[in-house]
């Protein structure tokens, strides 16, 4: 039987013998998902049923502990929110943050390069100072578990390093090309379980290497079996084209991936934000088919699937604007997400909360019924002049040209 599934139905007989650890990890459990009540019960209960498979499949004590605090945390964190929802603040469980423009390779149609170029804003990305302030603030809030990105994250390690360490609290999935990824770093991941390495893969060596670089697939295969070797838990993440959808979606491909200890899926619809690419966004079809096939792995294999945005339809629709999350930039803007990259505040001027507050994400919010997603993927990339002229309403300023 699948121990993860059977976590709140194990006889009392059994749940009286087993580790104390283990014991308050089933209470913490229970507790939690009694709690996930809202229109995200589903993507946070993925995130729980993550820390419940890790926690049963792993044979160190340490490990188990780590794992037995971060649902504690993640506890404290919901009530939290729960706390700011009752006096009308929506705080949401997740956010996006990228810490810097900089990396290490030139890949064919990054979002980060993009938008970069098409703004002619010279780059610029916060102190770390500010980023503590800026988490410290978010933790206060209620939102722990922020993705990293970048440009290439692990291009400021020691700051990455420096921030699990102090927000222990604080769930980090980094979004990493893995290049930077040497025996060091791996080494010191494993005090700092708090950071979780995603690593980009487009399918096989043609496709990954035609995107970003010749050797990066081996590269990338070499790193996940050393992140497996030192226990290290991690993630793939895989930019769904119309091109991929088939070889990254079948089962062998899955299981060539499991094979290598990954145990975190992220698909991600490619948006052409390149004019010109349409041609690579996913038929509807393929769009459509994303939640039966997340669903259908979830409960296949022992890793968590989720496809962004296919997913988000499970969720009631867009997620963005501080909905599920929002997006931080490397220079401090608050945008309501990465494919909608409109500086709504500013954290250099304003706290966590009130960037929370901002006309544009709120309008946002109180217009996401609007927001259907099609064939992009994407609801606010298909809105985008709705977009435009919501921002002017709400006279954002805007950080890439229209
Ligand atoms: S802006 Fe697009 S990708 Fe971002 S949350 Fe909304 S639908 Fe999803």
């Amino acid at each position: 039987m699948e121990p993860s599934n059977n976590i709140v139905n194990l006889p009392n007989l059994y749940v009286m013998k087993q580790h104390p650890i283990q014991h308050m990890l089933k209470s913490e459990f229970i507790k939690l998902e009694e709690k996930e009540d809202s229109f995200l019960s589903e993507f946070n209960n993925k995130v729980i049923k993550l820390f419940k498979n890790a926690f049963w499949k792993s044979k160190s004590l340490k490990y188990k502990v780590f794992l037995l605090k971060t649902i504690i945390f993640q506890r404290k964190a919901t009530r939290r929110r729960a706390k700011y929802n009752l006096h009308g603040t929506h705080v949401p469980a997740f956010l996006i943050f990228s810490v810097t423009h900089r990396c290490n390779l030139r890949c064919k149609g990054c979002y980060a390069n993009t938008f970069r170029d098409l703004s002619g804003i010279p780059p610029k990305e916060l102190e770390l100072n500010k980023m503590e302030q800026i988490l410290g603030e978010a933790n206060d809030a209620g939102s722990n578990i922020v993705l990293l990105a970048g440009g290439e994250p692990f291009v400021r390690v020691k700051e990455l390093f420096h921030l699990a360490t102090k927000f222990p609290q604080i769930i980090f999935p980094v979004f990493t090309n893995g290049t930077l990824l040497n025996q060091d770093i791996i080494q010191t991941l494993k005090k700092h379980r708090n950071i979780i390495p995603v690593l980009s893969i487009e399918g096989h060596m043609v496709e990954t290497d035609a995107r970003r670089g010749e050797g990066i697939y081996k590269n990338i295969l070499n790193v996940m079996q050393l992140l497996n070797q030192n226990a290290i838990f991690f993630g793939t993440s895989i930019t769904l084209t119309r091109k991929n959808f088939t070889l990254v979606t079948n089962q062998s491909f899955i299981e060539s991936i499991l094979g290598y200890g990954c145990k975190l899926f992220f698909y991600i619809d490619y948006v052409p934000v390149i004019s010109g690419t349409e041609e690579l966004m996913l038929t509807e079809e393929q769009a459509e088919s994303i939640p039966q096939i997340t669903t259908k792995y979830q409960s296949e294999y022992p890793a968590l699937f989720i496809g962004f945005p296919g997913d988000e339809e499970k969720m009631g629709g867009c997620l963005s604007s501080g909905r599920g999350f929002f997006h931080i930039s490397p220079e401090g803007y608050v945008e309501p997400c990465p494919f909608a990259p409109v500086q709504a505040a500013d954290l250099n001027e304003v706290s966590f909360l009130d960037a929370l507050q901002s006309p544009l994400l709120k309008a946002i919010r109180a217009n996401h019924d609007k927001l259907v997603e099609t064939q992009s993927g994407c609801a606010l990339w298909e809105n985008q002049e709705w977009l435009r002229d919501l921002n002017l309403q709400v006279k954002a300023k805007k950080v890439t040209p229209g």
